[in-house]
């Protein structure tokens, strides 16, 4: 299983989970199309599934155009089977979806929206986090509650440490200078942020990052109780 990272709008990401052997792929939140398409198109892939973390736009923009160029099928939370556009197949918290040779667990992680959902195919310890968890920051809170948020992120950290993370924005610098402004005797964090400098100054995405990294460098992942994560989030929005 290969991962492609599509750049698409200002800062997203998305994702081409691509099985080498068959060229079948899953595609997580198409911002857009023509990425998707122009990388599909020369390197013979068959796109067969969209997977939506959320309904925001910026995650789902593609999805009607990919399904009726490819046959492609939408998958997404069943609580949000009316906000996800063109959505074929509902799926549930703590359920395994299977197509083909893919593999992913689904987490219901609320916070940033009522019905964001996190996929992780386990089999290769990759977890797809939309807008709940970035490199070094968390989702604005939208719909949801600080608790949930907090709670939805618990889940994540609970995952093997060796867990890599896909998210759906490049926010890692300027997440890493709220990091540092309330963290600034962490040494990991300063050793991280020197690689994330190497990487864009390269013109090269910082995703993805490890659990373990962002365990010790990510200040929203350290908070212990839902105060503090409270009182960083409201900082984070006003910062
Ligand atoms: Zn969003
Ligand atoms: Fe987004």
């Amino acid at each position: 299983m290969k991962i492609k990272i599509i750049k698409c709008l200002q800062d997203n990401y998305s994702y081409l989970i691509i099985d080498e052997a068959s060229m079948n792929a899953c595609v997580v939140d198409p911002s857009e199309a023509k990425p998707i398409v122009d990388f599909v198109e020369s390197n013979k892939i068959n796109l067969k599934y969209i997977l939506n973390t959320h309904h925001h736009f910026d995650h789902v923009g593609g999805n009607m155009e990919l399904k009726e160029k490819y046959h492609a099928e939408v998958i997404g939370f069943r609580g949000d089977k009316n906000r996800i556009p063109e959505i074929d197949t509902l799926v549930d918290d703590q359920k395994i979806w299977k197509k083909d040779n893919f593999e992913a667990k689904i987490f219901h992680i609320p916070g940033h929206t009522n019905g964001h959902i996190a996929f992780h195919f386990f089999k290769e310890k990759k977890i797809f986090t939309g807008d709940t968890l970035f490199s070094l920051g968390c989702g604005r809170i939208f719909e949801g509650t600080y608790e949930q948020m907090f709670n939805s992120l618990k889940k994540i950290k609970a995952l093997p440490k060796d867990t890599e993370i896909y998210c759906g924005h490049e926010y890692t610098l300027q997440n890493s200078n709220f990091c540092l402004t309330y963290d600034s005797d962490n040494l990991q964090l300063k050793n991280k942020i020197t690689k994330i400098k190497e990487k864009l100054k390269n013109g090269l995405p910082t995703v993805p990052t490890v659990l373990s990294e962002e365990m010790l460098c990510n200040i929203f992942l350290k908070a212990e109780d839902i105060q503090t994560f409270s009182k960083l989030r409201d900082l984070k929005d006003n910062f």
